[in-house]
């Protein structure tokens, strides 16, 4: 789960899927997986589901279908979460920059930080948020570990090629491919990349280079 700033491109209403699916760089907002869009000659096909975050049975909300409330998920997150709603408890949300803010990544996990302001709230949000979505299951936790040292793997090789002065082009090329075909770019860029750039500081790559923005 990673902060998607929605505020970034223009919404047209009548292309809700194009839109969520660009704002969300083809990841689903809860999971990370990797949510391909399939084009055949004129018809588009979408892998990702519209999830309303404040669930359109809640009759009290008037915005359910505005665009801050919709998020791009896969089809087994949004079946788990269902119309979940619980003002008191309410799921983190990738469009918070306070929820997202709030996460650290080890080993595949997520957990909140305990040095964030309202620690306990934010706990609790994120317990029931986890297990709701299984967002920290075994499963999930170790497909995520080991791409993430894979695509580590990958960068201090190619840092290495780079320092010895030869042509990283096709390397980056093919970095950028495993990561659209695997997804989770919002790990790479807010995990995995500042990770690798603490250690090789002189290494100019950002994640726009790996075409993740
Ligand atoms: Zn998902």
């Amino acid at each position: 789960m990673h902060y998607v700033d929605n505020k970034r491109i223009s919404f047209e209403k009548s292309d809700v899927k194009l839109f969520l699916s660009t704002l969300f760089q083809d990841n689903c907002g809860y999971c990370g997986k990797y949510l391909p869009v399939h084009k055949q000659a004129e018809r588009i096909a979408y892998e990702g589901q519209t999830d309303h975050y404040i669930p359109q049975s809640q009759k009290d909300y008037k915005d359910v279908n505005s665009h801050e409330n919709l998020i791009w998920s896969c089809q087994f997150c949004n079946s788990h979460k269902q119309a979940y709603f619980d003002k008191n408890c309410m799921l983190f949300s990738p469009y918070s920059e306070t929820d997202c803010g709030s996460l650290k990544f080890t080993s595949g996990y997520y957990y909140v930080s305990t040095e964030t302001e309202n620690f306990a709230e934010l706990y609790e949000r994120w317990k029931v948020t986890s297990e709701r979505l299984f967002l920290n299951s075994d499963f999930h936790s170790k497909v995520r570990y080991i791409w993430c040292n894979e695509i580590e793997t990958d960068l201090i090789s190619m840092y290495w090629n780079w320092k010895f002065g030869k042509n990283i082009e096709d390397r980056i090329e093919q970095l950028k491919e495993k990561i659209n075909l695997h997804s989770y770019k919002l790990l790479v860029r807010d995990y995995v990349l500042p990770k690798f750039k603490e250690k090789y500081t002189d290494f100019e790559l950002t994640h726009t280079d790996l075409g993740i923005y």
